[in-house]
C-alpha cells in the first residue's frame, strides 16, 4: 500500500471541530487504498501559551524542563486526533517522538534528528492502524525529550516520509499553498503551483513560515516531495521539488517574505583590530544563537559601530553574553532593537538580471521607507526596515515586481 504522511498545523488543529475535519480527511486518505501516518502540531496557539508559563516564571527557563513543557501541546493534540479516528471506526494509535524512534542530538529548543528508527511506525501501519504521530519532538542520544526548534512538526513530517519512503508528504496548513508572498499580508499574492527547493529554501529562511527551513533542507537531502495544501479544502497546493522538474516554471522573482521575528543589535565603539569580529560571534556561536546579517561601520578614530541581527527569542541569552564580551573587548556597550522587521526578493532568475536590487530600492524609496541593513544572496535581497512599515514595504515590492499578474519569464 502506498504511504502518505500528512502533518497538520495548528490552526488545523485548533478546536474540537476542527480536529473531527481533520480526522475525516484522514479516514478518507485511508479508505482512498494508503497508509496512512498523520503528524500533528499543538492545538492553535498552545506551544507560545506554555512557553509564556514558563518564561512568566523565569526569563530564561531550564531548556530541558522547557522541552518537557512544550512536548505536552502535541500530545493532547495527537490523542485527541486518534480518539476522534477511532470514532469513526477507523482504527488509530498515536505515539510521542520519542515512541516513534526519533532519536535527535542533544541541543534542547533546536534539536536535530539523527537517526530515525521507524520499526514501531511500520508494525502499527502493517497492523492496519492509522498512525497518528506527535510533531516537533524527538528523544536525544542521551534519552532525554527534545524539540525540533518552532515550526518543527514541518521537519518530523519530512524525516518521517523520508524513513518510510512515503510517496508524499502532504503539508496541510490554514492557506491553500505557497504563495508569491504571506496572503495575509497581500491581498493579490499568487498562489505558486510548483517551486524549486532551492526557491523555497531562500523563502523560508527570509521567514516565509509556511514551511519550516530545516524540514525544506531535509526534503532536498533525501528527495521528499511537499504538497502544501490548505487543511479543509481538497484543492491543489504547492508543490516543493527539484528544479528542472517538469511544470517547474522558471521565473524571475518568485516571491517576498517578510520576518518580524529578528532584532537588530548594535555594539558601539567597537576597538578595528583583527581578531575583534571573531572574539563577538564565537562567543556568540557557542551559545547556539543564529546570527543573520551583519553590517560594520566605516571606522573612525580606531573605532567601529557593528550591527547584526538574531531571532528575537534569542535575545535573553544574547544580553547575557555580550554583556561579557563587550568589557572584553573594549567596546562602549551595546543596544537591542526589536522594533525591526526584514523584508526579503527571492527568485532564482535574479541570478543573472541586473538591477533587481535598484528596482526593489526604489520602490521603497517611493514609499518612503528607509532601509536600515542591507544583504544578499545570488538569489535573494533583504533589507531591514522598521517594523511599522514592514507590511507596506512588502505590498510595494510585490506590486514592483508585478508578482500579482502574470508571471515574468527568464530571459534566454
Ligand atoms: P501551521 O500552523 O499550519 O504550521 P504556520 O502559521 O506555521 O501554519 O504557517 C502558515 C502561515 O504562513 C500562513 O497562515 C501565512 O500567514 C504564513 N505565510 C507567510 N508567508 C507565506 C507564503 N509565502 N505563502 C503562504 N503562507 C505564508
Ligand atoms: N507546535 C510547535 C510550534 O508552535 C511546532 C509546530 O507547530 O510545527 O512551533
Ligand atoms: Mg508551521
Amino acid at each position: 500500500m502506498p504511504i502518505v504522511v500528512q502533518k497538520y498545523g495548528g490552526t488545523s488543529v485548533e478546536d474540537p471541530d476542527r480536529i473531527q475535519a481533520v480526522a475525516d480527511r484522514v479516514v478518507r486518505s485511508r479508505e482512498a487504498g494508503n497508509d496512512v501516518v498523520a503528524v500533528v502540531s499543538a492545538m492553535g496557539d498552545s506551544t507560545d501559551e506554555l512557553l509564556a508559563m514558563a518564561t512568566a516564571i523565569t526569563p530564561i527557563p531550564e531548556p530541558r524542563e522547557l522541552d518537557m513543557l512544550l512536548t505536552a501541546g502535541e500530545r493532547i493534540a495527537m490523542s485527541l486526533l486518534a480518539i476522534a479516528v477511532n470514532a469513526r471506526g477507523c482504527k488509530a494509535a498515536s505515539y510521542t517522538g520519542s515512541q516513534a524512534g526519533i532519536i535527535t542530538d542533544t541541543q534542547h529548543g533546536r534539536a536535530k534528528i539523527v537517526e530515525i528508527r521507524p520499526g514501531r511506525i511500520k508494525e502499527s501501519l502493517a497492523a492496519g492502524n492509522v498512525v497518528i504521530l506527535a510533531g516537533f519532538q524527538g528523544l536525544s542520544t542521551n534519552y532525554d525529550i527534545t524539540t525540533l526548534g518552532r515550526g518543527g512538526s514541518d521537519m518530523t513530517a519530512v524525516a518521517m516520509a523520508a524513513a518510510l519512503g512515503a510517496e508524499v508528504c502532504e503539508i496541510y496548513t490554514d492557506v491553500e499553498g505557497v504563495y508569491t508572498a504571506d496572503p495575509r499580508i497581500v491581498r493579490g499574492a499568487r498562489k505558486i503551483d510548483r517551486i524549486s527547493y532551492e526557491e523555497m529554501l531562500e523563502l523560508a529562511a527570509a521567514g516565509a513560515k509556511v514551511l519550516q527551513l530545516r524540514s525544506v533542507e531535509y526534503a532536498r537531502r533525501n528527495g521528499v516531495r511537499i504538497h502544501v495544501r490548505h487543511a479543509h479544502s481538497d484543492a491543489p497546493g504547492t508543490w516543493v521539488g527539484e528544479e528542472g522538474e517538469e511544470g517547474l516554471e522558471q521565473v524571475l522573482i518568485r516571491g517576498v517574505a517578510l520576518d518580524d521575528e529578528e532584532a537588530k543589535v548594535t555594539i558601539d565603539d567597537v576597538p578595528d583590530r583583527p581578531g575583534i569580529a571573531a572574539s563577538i560571534f564565537k562567543a556568540v556561536a557557542a551559545e547556539g544563537i543564529n546570527v543573520d546579517m551583519i553590517v560594520q561601520n566605516v571606522s573612525h578614530d580606531g573605532k567601529t559601530d557593528l550591527s547584526f541581527t538574531v531571532p528575537k527569542a534569542d535575545l535573553p541569552r544574547l544580553e547575557v553574553v555580550l554583556g561579557g564580551v563587550v568589557s572584553d573587548i573594549g567596546a562602549l556597550g551595546f543596544t537591542a532593537d526589536d522594533d525591526i522587521a526584514k523584508l526579503s526578493l527571492v527568485g532564482a532568475g535574479m541570478k543573472s538580471s541586473p538591477g533587481v536590487a535598484a528596482d526593489m530600492f526604489d520602490a521603497l524609496a517611493a514609499e518612503g521607507i528607509n532601509i536600515e541593513m542591507i544583504s544578499t544572496s545570488s538569489i535573494r535581497i533583504s533589507c531591514v526596515v522598521r517594523a511599522s512599515e514592514g507590511e507596506r514595504a512588502v505590498r510595494a515590492v510585490h506590486q514592483r515586481f508585478g508578482l500579482e499578474g502574470p508571471v515574468l519569464e527568464t530571459e534566454g
